[in-house]
């Protein structure tokens, strides 16, 4: 009735998964979020698999989210007359505003604003950093490089530009009109890619206005300097190790996975891993050991969810990928080593009434023994607090709003019933009862520990803790 785990998985939809059967065999095998990305496919696409995943839902035993990811001001250089060229180490290479197609000796830069920032010594990777230039002189429609690390180059490649603040706001127009599209659908979160200041998502936050759940992609060391006030705008943030494995230093992707993970949880905003976790996968029905071993690094430190891109996009096993997330989300969540390392001292509350009742929720059914934490919310916020004190025992989340149930299938140890407020003290205790014992985190004569607010039905106003006994009666 209810998932085993705590850990939640994304599964990006694509070609290799774009039908009701598949999306329905990804969320039985374990898939609670469903990414789409605007990156790839036309509105009509992306719609007819937001009406496939909503279809499936209603078959579904509770709510499921739905995140898309915007583009973003992602750079790409333009065409060669042959498709491709080779590029030699050594060579004089240059790019320039000239749509002609490109050679050996130049290509294609279509953007303005980034050759007027560029500097002699910068670098610039092209094709997720296998090419890099080095920049020697700056004109104002051209920047002449050296080709640092040569290879082959083929049409419309990107290009990274590390350690350089670019003149690019995050959301491009295209990335604007994606977005109303999205909103005016229904999605539960928005994620933004190539965000480098606060202010990016601020805007954001203005154009959605509350409309979906915004997660900042953090993929550019520039989001890395500014990440504290980035969590505070946000309402999660996602580890591109992708983007973010190219515009730094590899070997420092694990160190800042460890740290973004540590800084999102101590705010109590949600953390997606993402990225190449189940790579072999695509082509091959069973992972490599290392690539265990990243799944289980990144849910033994505490993070919300982890997430597929291509395996269950592209690959030739999305169903399999999904089913190795769930057993391995599983298993690390069995080790004694667990909820130490989750719980540790992260969670220190803050002075807020939410907070205190949370601790207080979680301490209580440790000492009780409860078998669950049943919390009432309308907006989220309390159970979010709730699932920040990473607490042993599962959390029920009983909210009237079904947009709220399906944004918090993206965070930690929440299962979420879509269902009326309660209409008394009575009736609160009768449904979180009922609840509990229906999606079978307890049995009759077992306890439970609810958190909730009065006056019923208004946000933000969880002030009450109480523990009940479940009886046969509830069964009802
Ligand atoms: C990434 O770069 O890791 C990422 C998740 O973004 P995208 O899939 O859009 O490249």
């Amino acid at each position: 009735m209810r998932r085993q785990r705590s850990t939640r998985i994304v599964a990006t939809l694509g070609p290799a998964s774009a039908t009701i059967e598949r999306i329905r065999a990804l969320h039985k095998a374990g898939a609670d979020v469903f990414r789409l990305n605007m990156s790839h496919g036309s509105h009509d696409d992306v719609a007819a698999l937001y009406q496939a995943i909503r279809e499936m839902e209603k078959t579904a035993t509770w709510p499921v989210g739905v995140m898309v990811d915007l583009q973003g001001p992602k750079l790409r250089i333009g065409r060669f007359e042959e498709g491709s060229v080779t590029l030699r180490e050594g060579a004089a290479f240059r790019l320039d505003l000239d749509s002609a197609p490109g050679s050996t000796e130049r290509v294609q830069l279509p953007h303005p604003e980034i050759i007027s920032v560029l500097k002699p010594g910068l670098t610039l990777l092209l094709d997720d950093g296998r090419i890099r230039l080095r920049v020697e002189d700056v004109g104002r429609d051209h920047v002449a490089t050296r080709v640092v690390v040569g290879g082959r180059l083929s049409d419309r490649k990107g290009v990274n530009v590390p350690h350089a603040i670019l003149p690019v706001e995050a959301m491009t127009e295209k990335d604007r009109i994606d977005l109303e599209f999205a909103l005016d659908l229904g999605v539960d979160w928005v994620a933004l890619s190539f965000v480098q200041r606060p202010q990016d998502v601020r805007d954001a936050r203005d154009l959605v206005n509350g409309r979906a759940g915004i997660i900042a992609k953090i993929e550019k060391p520039a989001a890395i300097d500014s990440l504290d006030e980035i969590l505070d705008l946000a309402d999660g943030v996602m580890v591109a190790r992708g983007d973010l494995g190219v515009e730094l230093p590899l070997e420092e992707v694990p160190g800042l996975q460890k740290r973004i993970v540590r800084r999102a949880r101590a705010a109590g905003k949600t953390v997606v891993v993402a990225t190449q976790m189940l790579e072999s996968m695509i082509r091959a029905p069973i992972p490599t050991r290392a690539e265990v071993s990243d799944v289980a690094n990144a849910v033994f430190d505490g993070a919300d969810a982890v997430m597929l891109s291509g395996e269950s996009a592209v690959g030739d096993f999305p169903e399999e990928a999904v089913g190795v997330m769930d057993r391995v989300a599983r298993t690390v969540e069995d080790d004694p080593l667990y909820l130490g390392a989750a719980q540790s001292d992260l969670t220190i509350p803050e002075p807020t009434t939410a907070d205190a009742i949370s601790a207080a929720a979680r301490q209580v059914a440790d000492t009780v023994n409860a078998s669950a934490i049943v919390t009432y919310t309308t907006s989220g916020s309390t159970a979010i607090r709730a699932a920040r004190e990473r607490p042993k025992k599962p959390v029920l989340v009983l909210t009237p709003n079904l947009r709220t149930a399906r944004r918090l299938a993206l965070t930690w140890g929440l299962h979420c019933v879509h269902t009326e407020d309660a209409r008394s003290f009575q009736d609160m205790i009768d449904k979180a009862c009922h609840w509990a014992l229906r999606t079978e985190m307890v049995d009759v004569g077992g306890r439970i520990v609810i958190m909730a607010g009065m006056p019923f039905g208004s946000p933000g106003k969880t002030n009450t803790l109480r523990i009940a006994r479940v009886t046969s009666r509830h069964a009802r």
